[in-house]
């Protein structure tokens, strides 16, 4: 296998998709194999013991050509498995769950090469709960009254339990065990209700206005109150206090005002107490039904977000007269993937994606309670007699492909230097280009510095310390640096054709060569010792330049012309300024 594929191939070794109606989850192992130094590699027992973590990440399915470039440039370019010019090599095997998996089969397999070896919905779900709530410590817990508490549960006394999955629209499946399941109920007004509803009548754009928007209002503004209808009193008889909610959006009826008369804050408050509110007594009857005690509540409605628990807690709290609780969980949004993921256990997979023959195994090593990172270690063990150990399980909802940060930098693979022309110590390597130029052309299908430059720029362009092992380390880290420049003037070009302006005003820039003003990175390169060689420099470097910027304007916009933030993103990153010799 190509040195380069194999590098890459330690660092995914596992994906899983749960592709809901509003929402794509992706889970994923990265093992961090080349991080020696600090004993992350152990041998012992005969089983070799990688470090590595479970990396999370979720796109809006309605935008999944965000989640094919993240599959496509951060876990397939990493893992080896394509040819630089984006197409497939070979066919792919992951697990996928969610009707997305159906839908969206095609898809995925015309545009990545990958096929989807599918999980039942329901049984995911299940197994990323009972995965959760067996390995993970401090993953469940209680929110009532503004105190959060976690539940220590015991293994043993896990099950019954209901599940209530809040998503799009809302499953209740009565657990009984591993793989002992039934969904039990359901309801139509779920998670996507609120949004859908909270974008009709608020005008907001995403999800999290609405939440910001709910965040602000007060839903006595448009809820009529038992308060409202009973002069002011509370309903005692039938233990019904006066603020509790008669009907929802009630007051709207005899107000005499229009929706623009109301504050969209008060409406999204409103909205949301009202799905969680009849979410909570739709679960706590069906507990009921079943004489189950513990209800779990996940999906990505929750967001942890307090004000949704508490609600949801109050219904339960409330309905069962203090008997049943609500629990939430951690990983609330990512039940579904985790499922799926954790069957990889018991299969052997031959693909690049899986080199090894991993088994999740259901022990934790240490936890951290960091809530705010969540650090939830747990092992693996691999079949072929190796052991994985994910050290960490990191709830990060991926906003940028940083999450896929290395510890070390990326290396050019153009090591030999027979035969070729060096100016001011730079090699001036091939390049597949058909701008004029002093660079021996290479053969088009294969990897050029260019090619190494765009690949790796994500990864690379967060150190602060390159060390270079090769004199083409130093174009790279040119290119590099150049890539980011780029990047910055394509910040706020909305279109194709408005970067495609920004980037040839780039070209026309001058480009000094060491020993000039201007020049990056003194001392990385030798001064020119004459003005030939000033000049095969200069020449070099526009050439290299030009053929880098038509290659990432292909990367950072869309083959509609819009941006790809994938890449905008790194406008912002700044690369190093140290370069360690
Ligand atoms: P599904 O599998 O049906 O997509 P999820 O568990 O992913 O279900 O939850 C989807 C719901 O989560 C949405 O209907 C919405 O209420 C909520 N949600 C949370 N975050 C977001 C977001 N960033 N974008 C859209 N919806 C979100």
């Amino acid at each position: 296998m190509d040195p380069k594929n194999s590098r890459f191939s330690t660092q995914i070794s596992h994906l899983a998709l749960d592709i809901g109606g509003t929402l794509i989850k992706l889970v994923y192992f990265s093992p961090n194999g080349d991080n020696c130094e600090d004993g992350s590699i152990v041998v012992g027992n005969g089983c070799s013991v990688v470090q590595g973590r479970l990396c999370f990440a979720k796109f809006e399915t309605r935008k999944i050509d965000d989640c094919l470039d993240f599959i496509r440039f951060n876990i397939l370019q990493h893992s080896g498995v394509q040819h630089t010019n984006g197409t497939a090599r070979d066919k792919l095997s992951v697990k996928a769950t969610g009707g997305g998996a159906f839908k969206f089969a095609d898809l995925f397999k015309e545009k990545l090469g990958i096929v989807f070896d599918k999980e039942d919905e329901m049984h995911s779900l299940v197994c990323g709960v009972n995965f959760l709530l067996k390995t993970v410590p401090r993953e469940a817990f209680t929110y009532l009254d503004g105190q959060k508490e976690f539940v220590q549960i015991d293994h043993n006394d896990l099950y019954p339990y209901l599940l209530v999955n809040i998503g799009s629209g809302v499953s209740m499946i009565k657990v009984d065990g591993d793989g002992k399941y039934e969904r039990i109920s359901g309801t139509s007004l779920g998670g996507g209700t609120f949004l859908g509803l909270g974008k009709l009548l608020t005008k907001c754009k995403s999800f999290d206005e609405l939440l910001e928007l709910s965040h602000q209002g007060n839903n006595r503004v448009i809820d009529m109150l038992v308060g409202d209808i009973y002069g002011g009193t509370d309903y005692s008889k039938i233990g019904l206090s006066s603020t509790a909610i008669a009907s929802s959006f009630g007051k709207a009826i005899s107000d005499g005002k229009e929706l623009e008369d109301y504050q969209p804050e008060d409406v999204a408050r409103s909205l949301l107490r009202m799905i969680s509110n009849n979410i909570g007594q739709i679960a706590y009857l069906n507990a009921l039904r079943f004489g189950l005690k513990r209800i779990f509540f996940g999906g990505f409605f929750i967001r942890g977000l307090e004000y949704t628990m508490d609600t949801i807690s109050v219904a339960v709290h409330f309905w069962s007269r203090g008997e049943a609780k609500a629990m939430f969980l951690r990983h609330e949004g990512f039940l579904g993937a985790l499922g799926a993921f954790t069957s990889y256990k018991d299969q052997s997979h031959s693909t690049e994606l899986k080199p090894h023959h991993h088994t999740v195994e259901r022990a934790v090593l240490k936890c951290s309670d960091d809530d705010s990172f969540r650090h939830i270690p747990v092992t693996a063990n691999v079949n072929d007699g190796e052991a994985i150990e994910f050290r960490r399980l990191e709830t990060t909802v991926a906003t940028s492909p940083r999450i896929l940060h290395r510890n070390q930098v990326y290396h050019s693979s153009f090591v030999e230097e027979e035969g070729i022309t060096k100016a001011c110590g730079c090699p001036l390597l091939p390049l597949k280009s058909h701008i004029k130029g002093p660079a021996p052309v290479s053969e088009q299908d294969r990897t050029d510095i260019v090619d190494e430059a765009i690949t790796f720029f994500r990864a690379n362009v967060f150190f602060t310390n390159f060390p270079i092992k090769s004199p083409a380390d130093k174009l790279l880290i040119y290119l590099t640096f150049y890539i980011n420049v780029a990047l910055k003037r394509l910040e706020g070009c909305r279109t194709l054709a408005v970067g495609t302006k920004a980037i040839i005003n780039l070209g026309l820039e001058d480009i000094p060569v060491p020993g000039e003003t201007g020049f990056p990175f003194p001392g990385l390169f030798s001064l020119p010792s004459s003005q030939e060689e000033a000049d095969l420099f200069r020449n070099y470097l526009k050439q290299v330049r030009e053929e880098t910027s038509g290659r990432l304007l292909s990367v950072a916009y869309r083959a509609n012309g819009t941006p790809n933030k994938w890449w905008l993103a790194f406008a912002k990153r700044k690369f190093i300024n140290v370069v360690l010799l």
